[in-house]
């Protein structure tokens, strides 16, 4: 007999009835927890409507990972939500009046968050998946990130390539269960570059922060139109997007660019690459008292001691993009480096013309390097090691620390009442996940994009049972790939489907 439908057998021929409906209930009550049988929650429609004002949706039964220890987790319970915020969370929450969210057999917890993401690159993507960042005169590695990306592609975008390169690379993330990004837009090339970077944010309907770094060329106006930026697009607190300041030190005048992200009171982010001759430069600021809570150092790789020190005294935060950095030569991740000196550092996906953007890529990766060399330790006799990143370590360096990281921790990272209610229904039940033994465990170390159920942003649904909603994607595609055959022309880079 058939375990999943019961066919290919009648009752009494063979079998007992009684053994018939045994097998039978077995079968159903299995199929029903696996998710193998869809379920009433599947045929729900969207709920529409949701994160306006007023409008209450509870979020019911799922298994509740808060991120948050002052509320806790669930095996089973609740997540109310009023309009954009999260009302309350616990078991069998009363919510008379509100929409229901069937979530059984779904992890809810909060979105995850992407703390440094070149969307801009999104037709690029896989491009280069074999590369590294700088030309090593090694025939292998002729095309390299900073030759092909930065002094190629990055050098011919148009506003409308910069618009869908990030609406796509946005919506793309939203589906993978990413609910906020900070977008580090390298291709300010002219004050309408910029503002199609922040339509484009907009449109795509995430919590975003628009990270405004470099451009180039005669119409490039980096680092001085962040003022008109931050007036124009970033006056008010209360809305999904905010700014950082880019402040990259390999460029000449980087102190304007520290000093204007300061004046506006907005953080100060860059790339701190020893592959890329950073070290002295960022020594000299740390020696110089330079650093600050404000500042966002991104991959931190191959810098000194004494520099670390200093970020660490400041409370500067870091954003490890570990899959790029041990894929492209930045040095290695230095996971046990920062916490050591107690700081907690977040997770980004970087750029995907090499890597994918999704979390569980991220979370995984993090986890499995820094256990690895522990674990080498341990066996070559060492004691008094540090402790092994858990699963949950590795959720809350890509939900609640990017959001510290990004000063959002205020409004989303982690399903605390008052908070936006940035949610993420993950299917414990697929074939690839159940039956469900541990969630934490579950989410890092089975899950994938696919079991991104349902996503919800600041109390909108944006994902609904495994689809993405408001976004016509077959048009968007070709809108992207128009953009990518415009791309490869423009820069002269053939474009070779199995590129030795
Ligand atoms: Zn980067």
């Amino acid at each position: 007999m058939c375990i999943y439908c019961g066919s290919g057998l009648e009752p009494g021929k063979g079998e007992s009835r009684r053994d018939f409906l045994k097998t039978t209930m077995l079968v159903g009550a299995a199929a029903a927890a696996s998710g193998f049988i869809a379920s009433a929650a599947h045929a729900q429609e969207a709920p529409a409507g949701t994160g306006a004002e007023g409008r209450r949706v509870l979020i019911r039964g799922g298994h509740v990972l808060s991120m948050d220890p002052a509320v806790g987790d669930f095996e089973k319970a609740d997540v109310l939500v009023n309009g954009r915020l999260i009302e309350a969370v616990g078991p069998n929450l009363d919510a008379s009046g509100a929409e229901i969210i069937e979530a059984a057999g779904l992890v809810v917890m909060p979105g995850f968050i992407d703390t440094h993401h070149h969307q801009f690159e999104t037709a690029l993507r896989s491009f280069l998946a074999d590369g590294i960042l700088v030309n090593d005169g090694v025939p292998a590695n002729a095309i390299n990130y900073y030759e092909y990306i930065l002094q190629k592609f990055s050098m011919v975008y148009r506003p409308e390539d910069v618009y869908i390169n990030e609406l796509f690379g946005s919506l793309a993330q939203l589906d993978a269960g990413v609910t906020t990004v900070m977008d580090v837009s390298q291709i300010h090339h002219s004050p309408e570059h910029s503002d199609a970077v922040v339509q484009a944010l907009k449109d795509a309907g995430r919590r975003s922060v628009f990270g405004y770094f470099e451009g180039w060329g005669d119409k490039a106006k980096y680092p001085d139109d962040a003022r008109r930026l931050k007036s124009t697009h970033f006056s008010s607190d209360d809305q999904l997007l905010t700014m950082v300041m880019g402040g990259e030190i390999y460029i000449p005048g980087y102190e304007n660019s520290w000093k204007i992200g300061r004046e506006l009171a907005i953080p100060v982010a860059l790339h701190v690459v020893g592959t890329f001759g950073m070290r002295p430069t960022f020594d000299q600021l740390a020696e110089a008292g330079m650093f600050g809570p404000d500042n966002i150092f991104i991959h931190m790789t191959g810098m000194s001691d004494m520099a670390w020190k200093k970020a660490a005294d400041a409370g500067s935060h870091v954003s490890l993009a570990v899959p790029i950095e041990m894929q492209m030569r930045h040095g290695m991740p230095p996971i046990q480096k920062a916490l050591d000196l107690g700081m907690q550092p977040s997770l980004s996906s970087d750029v995907e013309c090499t890597m994918t953007a999704d979390p569980f890529t991220q979370m995984r990766s993090a986890m499995t390097l820094q256990r690895a060399f522990v674990n080498e330790r341990a066996l070559a006799g060492e004691k008094d090691l540090p402790a092994l990143l858990t699963s949950r370590d590795v959720i809350r360096f890509a939900t609640l620390e990017g959001a510290k990281g990004l000063k959002l921790d205020r409004k989303t990272g982690s399903l605390t009442p008052g908070k936006e209610a940035d949610i993420v229904l993950l299917d414990a039940g697929a074939i690839n996940v159940t039956p469900l033994n541990h969630v934490p465990g579950a989410v890092v170390t089975l899950m994938e994009r696919s079991n991104v159920d349902t996503v919800m942003v600041a109390g909108k649904v944006r994902k609904w049972k495994g689809k993405l909603l408001d976004a016509d994607i077959a048009r968007l595609r070709g809108e992207l790939e128009a953009s990518r055959d415009y791309l490869f022309q423009a820069a002269g880079v053939p474009r070779d489907l199995f590129r030795a």
